[in-house]
């Protein structure tokens, strides 16, 4: 009877975790490889869940992602943004010991599969519920976690100006500054231009392409200037 009992309840644990990992539009591998559960049972219970939402008017459509799981470090450094959130959720790991514990030392579907994956969900939805944007899919996490873990292509470091948590790429020729940091200095730049262009009776558009560079390239001219448009989308999530 207390044998029952455990297998029951461990799939129940399994069906539980592959619905919150539907939820956030995990990969079947990601599901089979964390549950142990097979393709065809992760399939119906996509489908019984899809169905179910369907009924809940005003409730957002859960995708399903087919082929591969996303392999691209660079995604995380990409601009600004996502360089924050990577740095954000990054801390999360390091904080909940998930960085300590590889998902690759457990067996599907074993218990410590299992609280491992709880875990990993709680972090992604603590990642979700401070990012109204949340650039970084639950793919996408899954990667900078192993990312972060192999230390092949990223790894955690201190920012050299005010000692914020950042994801830096391990193959960088110079130290960077985390991405608070970068863009104030943008801002900075951006203020000192326009004062020198104010101060020398230039438009300031003008005086930003100039000091880029880009004025000496005349088929360059066109493109917005990254500087501008990196400094304007730096808003506070
Ligand atoms: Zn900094």
């Amino acid at each position: 009877m207390r044998v029952t009992d455990d297998r029951y309840t461990r799939d129940r644990q399994r069906l539980d975790l592959a619905i919150r990992m539907i939820r956030h539009e995990a990969r079947t591998q990601t599901i089979r490889t964390w549950t142990g559960l097979t393709d065809d049972r992760i399939r119906k219970l996509y489908r019984a869940y899809v169905q179910a939402q369907s009924k809940q008017p005003g409730v957002a459509v859960v995708r399903r992602h087919r082929g591969k799981s996303p392999r691209q470090a660079a995604f995380f450094l990409r601009n600004l943004e996502t360089r924050r959130e990577a740095a954000a959720l990054a801390g999360l790991f390091a904080l909940l010991g998930l960085l300590q514990e590889a998902a690759r030392d457990v067996r599907a579907g074993t218990q410590a599969a299992l609280r491992w994956g709880d875990l990993f969900c709680r972090v992604y939805e603590t990642y979700r519920a401070l990012h109204r944007s949340h650039r970084i899919s639950f793919e996408h996490a899954c990667h900078l976690l192993h990312a972060l873990e192999r230390r092949a292509e990223l790894a955690l470091d201190a920012c050299p100006s005010c000692d914020a948590l950042m994801v830096v790429d391990m193959l960088r020729t110079r130290t960077p500054v985390c991405a608070w940091c970068e863009a104030e200095q943008r801002a900075r730049q951006q203020h000192a231009v326009q004062a020198r262009a104010l101060g020398a009776g230039v438009p300031a558009a003008l005086s930003l392409t100039d000091a880029a560079g880009v004025a000496d390239f005349p088929g360059l001219a066109e493109v917005p200037d990254v500087r501008t448009a990196d400094a304007a989308s730096a808003r506070p999530t």
